[in-house]
C-alpha cells in the first residue's frame, strides 16, 4: 500500500509541472480537447471503435486472450476461461502520441482499455516506471 501511493505522488506530480512550462494550461482550457485533437471526430470514431473493440486489451492479455480478433470471439473466450466480460471505457494511444496528428488517427495505435487499467497501467508505462 505505502508502495502505492507513492507511485500515485510520483504520477500526480507530473501534470502539474507541464502546466507550469506551458503558459496558460492545455488541461483545464475550455478550447483544450478540440485544439489537441479530441473533438467532435475523436469523439465520433473512438465510439466506433469501442464498438468493434468493446474489451479492454490488458484485461485480455492477463487471461491470455488475443485482442485482434472479432468481439464475439473474444465474449466466447472469456466465457469459456471463466472471467467476466472485460469491457472497455477508454481508447487509448498504444504509442503516445504526442501531437503527432498521424499517430493521433492510426487506429493500429490504437487499444481499448478499460478505466482502471487505463488509469493505473498506462500512466505508469508512460513514465517509464
Ligand atoms: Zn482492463
Amino acid at each position: 500500500m505505502a508502495k502505492l501511493q507513492t507511485l500515485k505522488s510520483r504520477i500526480s506530480t507530473v501534470p502539474s509541472r507541464l502546466s507550469s512550462i506551458q503558459s496558460g494550461s492545455w488541461r483545464t482550457s475550455k478550447a483544450s480537447s478540440t485544439a489537441r485533437g479530441y473533438g467532435y471526430r475523436w469523439q465520433k470514431e473512438r465510439s466506433a471503435y469501442l464498438v468493434e473493440h468493446p474489451f479492454c486489451a490488458y484485461c485480455l492479455r492477463e487471461a491470455g486472450i488475443s485482442y485482434q480478433q472479432d468481439a464475439v470471439e473474444i465474449g466466447l473466450q472469456c466465457t469459456a476461461a471463466g472471467i467476466g466480460l472485460p469491457y472497455a471505457q477508454v481508447v487509448d494511444h498504444i504509442e503516445a502520441h504526442r501531437g503527432d496528428v498521424q499517430l493521433f488517427w492510426d487506429q493500429r495505435n490504437w487499444q481499448s482499455l478499460c478505466a482502471t487499467h487505463h488509469s493505473r497501467d498506462k500512466q505508469r508505462e508512460e513514465l517509464g516506471l
